[in-house]
């Protein structure tokens, strides 16, 4: 046998792989731009706030210009927290996914009584890094007040539905959600459905990875940044829009250590939240009667009913079920479990206890309508760190409200009534309660879109009236709650105006 030196005298001459050098000074998961730098540019579109609704206008921008030269930059209040959905994070498993929720949001709610359950996410992605996927389209009769139709949505639903990866796939076939829907279909459900979910279900191989199986907004982000560059800063506080005759000049932006920045820009839009676009608004001194009000939720019952687990087979899957609105039931139902939400997802690698009876939860949304006293107002008393003023939240239920109330408490009953004749849960009270506003997680229309400016904020592409290139995209403009949830609308909102502003800006 050669020695190695025998060997190597007979080695052919290759050139020498030495260690690279990056190419880029790439130091985290997304490439960052610092404020110094956005200030040096004038923007073709700057956007604020990267939770749903930014990412989604940013995604189409880039998607519709791609290399065309175009500068579009988007600011972040919030520092980079995790980089995709959290259940897509091998660490988090549904209880330790909740606690980390609660533990870094903000609390909002607890200085406002009228509306205790208020919460925000201040991070790269927003709320879409902790929400629970769930994407039915708005039916048509929720939009039947609303300034645009069904079918004018109709095909930003598509699209939507195709980035976000939406399907009824993630419990179609799953045992206990096949069993539960015959079971609701012939017990006076007839529309029960499985329930739309934010969810790529694609497996990981042929050199393709599908590792972010819940979506979030960072894969908007993503899609984007193989489609053409953009300027992103994190921890960058929008605090003022700068406006002069109508038409916006630029933001002012603060970091933490509480410098200041001026970014030019031709066009602006505003994804900041129901809670925080308002109040930029107000606080730059941007004027218009409906400006913070017509604040909307989803009132909201949730019924967990303990189910023998001997009715169903040994395999028994999950489940995520849809009951949608109808023109004459003003709510829907979505019904999950097992166990809660701790067997809706849970990692691969956790052991599933098989459990002698499990819970099933039964969420009833209800449409809640939109009133001008039902409003965000600034606490000049108050001011945050920042020197922006704090909101203030006036919330309550019209008697409108209440009567959807008492039908959903109806239904609830009825299915819970249906179970327990078919599946025989006997002698068991459910655990039945009202959420207090807020923690639906669905605030709405503090900005709301409509023809009419002492009634809505924006036209009906989301451009604040009286204003010439200043736009609102997130959950404030939607105008009617509907009963379904709202992230999807919002999307496809969002894309929508993100179409309006690339036909306003190539004229
Ligand atoms: C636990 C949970 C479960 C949920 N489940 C569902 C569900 O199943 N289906 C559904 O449809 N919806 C669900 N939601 C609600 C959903 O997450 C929201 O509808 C959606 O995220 C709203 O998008 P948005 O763009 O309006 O606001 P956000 O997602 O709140 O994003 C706003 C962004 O703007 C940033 N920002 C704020 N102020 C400024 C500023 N001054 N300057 C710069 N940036 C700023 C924030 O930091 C944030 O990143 C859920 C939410 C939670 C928390």
């Amino acid at each position: 046998m050669d020695s190695y030196p025998a060997q190597s005298k007979k080695m052919i001459h290759l050139p020498i792989a030495a260690p690279q050098p990056p190419e880029t000074d790439l130091k985290q998961w997304i490439p960052l731009t610092s404020l110094e730098k956005m200030s040096e540019t004038e923007y073709d579109v700057l956007i604020v706030g990267a939770g749903a609704a930014g990412p989604a206008v940013l995604w189409r921008l880039c998607q519709q210009w791609g290399q065309s030269g175009k500068r579009i930059g988007i600011v972040e209040r919030g520092d980079l927290l995790i980089p995709t959905h959290s259940m897509n994070i091998a660490t988090l498993n549904a209880s330790r996914k909740r606690d980390f929720h609660k533990n870094i949001s903000y609390p909002l709610g607890k200085s406002q009584p009228e509306y205790p359950g208020a919460s925000q996410v201040f991070a790269l992605g927003g709320k879409t890094l902790f929400w629970s996927t769930a994407s039915p389209r708005m039916d048509p009769s929720d939009m039947q007040e609303w300034p645009i139709s069904y079918e004018e949505l109709a095909p930003y639903y598509n699209i939507a539905e195709r980035i976000m990866n939406v399907s009824k796939g993630y419990t179609q076939d799953s045992t206990l959600t096949t069993i539960m829907l015959d079971i609701l279909r012939g017990s006076g459900f007839p529309e029960a459905t499985e329930l739309p979910t934010a969810v790529d279900l694609s497996a990981t191989k042929f050199g393709q990875v599908h590792s972010n199986a819940l979506f979030s907004s960072i894969a908007f982000l993503g899609s984007a940044l193989n489609l053409r560059p953009f300027d992103l800063a994190v921890n960058a506080r929008a605090v003022q829009i700068l406006f002069e005759n109508g038409n916006a000049t630029g933001l002012r932006v603060m970091s933490p250590d509480m410098k200041s920045y001026l970014i030019r820009a031709k066009t602006i839009v505003v994804s900041a939240s129901t809670w925080e676009t308002p109040r930029l608004l107000l606080h730059s001194g941007i004027q218009g009667k409906a400006i913070g009000h017509y604040l909307m939720n989803h009132s909201k019952i949730v019924a967990t009913v303990k189910i023998d687990r001997s009715y169903f087979p040994e395999v028994l899957g999950t489940l995520f079920i849809w009951k949608p609105r109808t023109a004459v039931q003003p709510y829907q139902m979505i019904i999950y479990g097992p166990d809660l939400e701790r067997y809706l997802w849970y990692p691969v690698f956790e052991n599933k206890e098989i459990l002698p009876e499990f819970d099933i939860g039964i969420e009833t949304l209800g449409v809640v309508e939109p009133q001008f006293e039902n409003y965000i107002s600034l606490n000049h008393s108050k001011l945050d760190a920042y020197g922006v003023p704090e909101i203030q939240i006036h919330f309550s239920y019209s008697e409108n409200d209440k009567t959807v109330i008492g039908q959903m408490l109806h239904a609830t009953n009825h299915m819970i009534a249906s179970l327990q004749a078919t599946i025989g849960v006997k002698n068991r009270q459910p655990d039945l309660s009202f959420y207090v506003p807020g923690e639906d997680y669905h605030e709405m229309g503090s900005c709301r879109m409509g023809n009419d400016p002492s009634t809505s904020a924006t036209n009906t592409y989301g451009r604040v009236h009286g204003m010439s290139n200043l736009y609102v995209a997130d959950n404030s403009v939607i105008p009617y709650s509907g009963a379904a949830n709202p992230t999807l609308t919002t999307v496809a909102l969002a894309i929508r105006t993100a179409d309006h502003i690339i036909h306003q800006l190539t004229k």
